[in-house]
């Protein structure tokens, strides 16, 4: 069995099919060290804990996880033919990267073991919810209405009697756990946040937009790894009640990008909407770099991008807001801040990120129309009125009052240094004036617009 984005024993049909051949497993998972560079430190941390706890729950069956590191391309023949196995499973994925991986590894195996591969990382596998012109509908409702109408049942569960005989064969490349361990790891902690947030799940539409609100699942990172699979939270979660409905919505949406993926694989560099993918950004390294660092002078676009930098976390609403600002309002193109995104979350999943990240731009999907330009200030305000999230990752600004917060540089500057704060050197000037940046946005969306005959 190689475990990929699926941590887990339960609900995982790859892992069920190797236990249900009766024969001894081999739990295998490949540290290919391109994983490693590319992710920033708290994923690689939360990566590492996940995999410790992998291999806790295969001890239970008296065996380890092996960890090889390498290419997979190389790992799983070789230890296909080493240990002489039958079979190979494991779950899909829709990256491009694993998508060609898979199919060199596939290819590797030829004539060799019988390769078995399930889909247990999404709802409804890629393929299964289409147009009646077979494709995905480039529109999410009527996506979410066929994959609501789409029946599917839980994963069969691995014979809880079977013997199951993990080899006793850790590897030698399962890594030390590194620094503070990360809240919840592995499955169970999986199922621990799932049972916490079942509890609070009827006030999920009313708190999900709130930043200083703990009101979402927190599941992403979950997800993204596998240690919980979408189906069991679906299930528990349920339909009935109107925030249970609103939650597993969500879900729809997680389908519907990596479905999108896996029929275009192009997403992560074309924009979809080619009459606006041709906007000449602007290549201002000096505003990457600020938006980055946490230092625009918009404090909800500062207090995100800064919890990105020290958590590898950020609110959705936050998301949004930052992302806008820097294809909006710094003109910046998409594909920069997605790569910065993939670094630094903990649940960056390319599907997700991607597209989302076109949403945002207006390139993608069933997008936010182009002429969309959020305004930071305002969007403050609304979500964060107390100024809760913002004083916890913009420490300088802590002494204002909520009316004063989302907008520093509007404040006159005694009553500011009374409060402890000197726009442009405790905090800074807001780098660009969101009204005029707003009009050049929409004057360079219109111009891509023309430019392609729209
Ligand atoms: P909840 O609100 O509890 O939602 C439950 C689950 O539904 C989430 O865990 C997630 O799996 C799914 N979900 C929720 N919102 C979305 C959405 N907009 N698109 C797709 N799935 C969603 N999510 C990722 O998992 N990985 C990413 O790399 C990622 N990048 C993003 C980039 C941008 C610019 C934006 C605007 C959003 C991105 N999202 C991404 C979506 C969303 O922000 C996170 O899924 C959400 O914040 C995770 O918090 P939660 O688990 O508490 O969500």
């Amino acid at each position: 069995m190689w475990f990929r984005r699926d941590l887990r024993l339960s609900d995982n049909p790859a892992w069920a099919g190797a236990v249900g051949t009766g024969d001894p497993v081999c739990a295998l998972f490949v540290l290919d060290s391109r994983l490693l560079r590319t992710g920033g430190e708290h994923r690689r941390r939360l990566l590492i804990a996940h995999l410790h706890e992998l291999d806790r729950s295969l001890r239970e069956h008296g065996g380890r996880l092996r960890v090889e590191r390498g290419d997979a391309t190389n790992v799983v023949p070789r230890l296909t033919k080493e240990l002489g196995a039958t079979h190979v499973f494991w779950n899909s994925d829709t990256t491009p990267f694993a998508v060609r991986r898979d199919a060199a590894v596939s290819d590797a195996l030829a004539g060799g073991p019988t390769v078995v591969t399930t889909w247990g990382t999404l709802v409804h596998a890629p393929g299964t919810v289409l147009t009646k012109g077979g494709t995905v509908s480039r529109v999410f409702t009527p996506f979410h209405k066929a994959w609501e109408a789409t029946g599917w049942e839980p994963w069969p569960e691995a014979d809880e009697h079977a013997t199951v005989v993990v080899l006793d064969e850790p590897g030698h490349g399962l890594p030390d756990l590194e620094g503070d361990p990360p809240e919840d790891p592995g499955e169970r902690g999986a199922h621990e946040r799932l049972a916490e947030f079942a509890e609070h799940v009827v006030d999920y539409l009313d708190e999900r937009d709130l930043p200083a609100v703990d009101g979402t699942s927190r599941l992403s990172a979950h997800l993204r790894f596998g240690t919980i699979s979408p189906r069991r939270v679906a299930a528990e979660i349920g339909t009935r009640a109107k925030g249970r409905a609103g939650f597993v919505r969500q879900l729809a949406w997680r389908d519907w990008y990596a479905h999108l993926l896996a029929e275009l694989p192009d997403l992560p560099t074309e924009p979809m909407k080619p009459d606006v993918g041709s906007i000449a950004w602007l290549d201002d390294d000096e505003g990457f770099q600020a938006w980055t660092d946490g230092r625009t002078g918009f404090p909800i676009v500062d207090a995100g991008m800064r919890e990105l930098r020290e958590t590898g976390r950020m609110h959705n609403r936050v998301r949004m807001l930052t992302a806008s600002f820097l294809t909006k309002d710094l003109l910046i193109d998409w594909r920069r801040g997605e790569r910065w995104f993939r670094t630094w979350l903990v649940d960056a999943d390319v599907a997700q990120n991607v597209g989302n990240w076109q949403w945002v731009a207006g390139t993608g999907p069933d997008a936010a129309p182009y002429f969309r330009v959020f305004n930071p200030t305002l969007q403050s305000r609304k979500f964060d009125p107390g100024g809760e999230y913002i004083r916890q990752w913009v420490p300088e600004l802590a002494g204002l009052a909520a009316d004063q917060i989302h907008e520093p540089s509007a404040v006159g500057p005694i009553e500011l240094a009374a409060n402890g704060v000197v726009i442009g050197s405790d905090y800074p000037a807001p780098i660009v004036d969101h009204h005029w940046a707003r009009d050049r946005a929409l004057a360079a969306y219109g111009t891509a617009r023309a430019d392609s005959g729209s």
